[in-house]
């Protein structure tokens, strides 16, 4: 039988979904029976000419894993699309924007200036700032462009499946890999690598369903009875509102929820769906004690959209969908990131 063509990329990853393929350990051997690695920047040398010689559909499966933040992003996701049958999205980040899309919130601008200026251990008093292409004695300087909103994969390119966590569970990428190999996979469109409903569902906490409390905290703030429920006693847990898949991997180690598998089934917009779980949990309170109590969540998008705001239907409402795409401001020199 013909080995299958196997490609892993980053676009702006922190790399730990790469490193989350390495924890299949022993199972890369078995994988290795079955498939051939054609392209995986993150671990061999390939260069960006092999994946452009390569006949359209060549590759079988990608798992492409990091945000769409620049120009160079972009380009690898579309050569990646003409190039494979399918194209999964590996990861919070490349599904839905995870920890760096909530840099769509300032925009790119505010993030470089950050990280080139402000940062306490830059030394950068002329305020220099990365551009995109910039002329040297020596020959042209090309650099990756910023866009001005962080995009998700499937906001640049169709893709057939995603596989969400921050990272993965290396279970749940075997189980994926398993449907690859037997050729069982799902629909197009669904999710791999999941398990049924949400995180609270294989949560052992005692949940009574009433929030009991005048104001929210944080996990050094208290020391939380390790029997109940973590947000009935006042620590924002996103369960109810995150695809269940990890094995409450958090709650098991005495940590809220953060959500980073997503929203569950049939929920398009995460934070939305957290509010309303805290909000339920006040039944019968009335709406002045309500917005009190909810007033005292420290940072509420970074908290309710910690992974999902670059698929919030709401902020692109916000943002207008137009805008993204376009080049940072700091960086601007006629090039469009699209
Ligand atoms: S999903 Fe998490 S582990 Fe994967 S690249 Fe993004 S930040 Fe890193
Ligand atoms: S909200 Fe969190 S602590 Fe409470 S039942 Fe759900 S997962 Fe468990
Ligand atoms: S418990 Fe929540 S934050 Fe922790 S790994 Fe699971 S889905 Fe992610």
């Amino acid at each position: 039988m013909e080995k299958l063509k196997l490609a892993v990329y980053w676009a702006s990853s922190c790399g730990g979904c790469d490193i989350a393929i390495v924890e299949l350990g022993e199972r890369l051997l078995e994988l290795a029976q079955v498939a051939d690695i054609v392209f995986w920047p993150a671990a061999m040398d390939f260069k960006y000419t092999d994946v452009e010689a390569m006949p359209d559909k060549h590759i079988d499966v990608t798992l492409f894993n990091g945000g769409i933040r620049t120009d160079e992003d972009a380009h690898i996701a579309h050569l990646l699309r003409t190039k494979t049958k399918v194209l999964v999205a590996f990861g919070s980040c490349a599904m839905e924007g995870c920890i760096p899309g909530l840099s769509n919130i300032k925009g790119p601008d505010h993030a470089l200036q950050g990280a080139a200026w402000t940062s306490p251990s830059v030394d950068n008093g002329a305020q220099v700032l990365q551009q995109g292409h910039f002329a040297m004695p020596e020959g042209d300087l090309t650099l990756p462009v910023l866009s001005k909103q962080l995009r998700t994969l499937s906001q640049v390119v169709p893709v057939e499946y995603s596989i969400p966590g921050c990272p993965p569970h290396h279970d749940q990428i075997w189980k994926a890999m398993t449907a690859v190999i037997e050729n069982k996979l799902p629909e197009v469109g669904s999710l791999l690598g999941v398990d049924d409903r949400t995180v609270c569902d294989q949560c052992p906490r005692e949940r009574e369903g009433k929030i009991r409390v005048d104001r929210f905290v944080r996990p050094h703030e208290i020391i939380p009875d390790p029997e109940i429920c973590f947000l009935e006693q006042g620590l924002i847990c996103a369960g109810p509102a995150t695809h269940a898949g990890c094995g409450a991997l958090c709650i098991h180690a005495e940590m809220p929820c953060r959500g980073c598998y997503g929203p569950p089934a049939g929920v398009v917009d995460q934070g939305a769906a957290m509010l309303d779980a805290i909000v339920a949990g006040f039944e019968g309170e009335s709406d002045a004690d309500i917005r009190q109590v909810l007033s005292t969540i420290v940072d509420p998008v970074g908290t309710l959209y910690r992974f999902s705001l670059g698929a919030s239907v709401l902020h692109q409402i916000k943002m207008g969908l137009a805008e993204s795409g376009q080049v940072c401001d700091s960086q601007r020199n006629g090039e469009d990131a699209s």
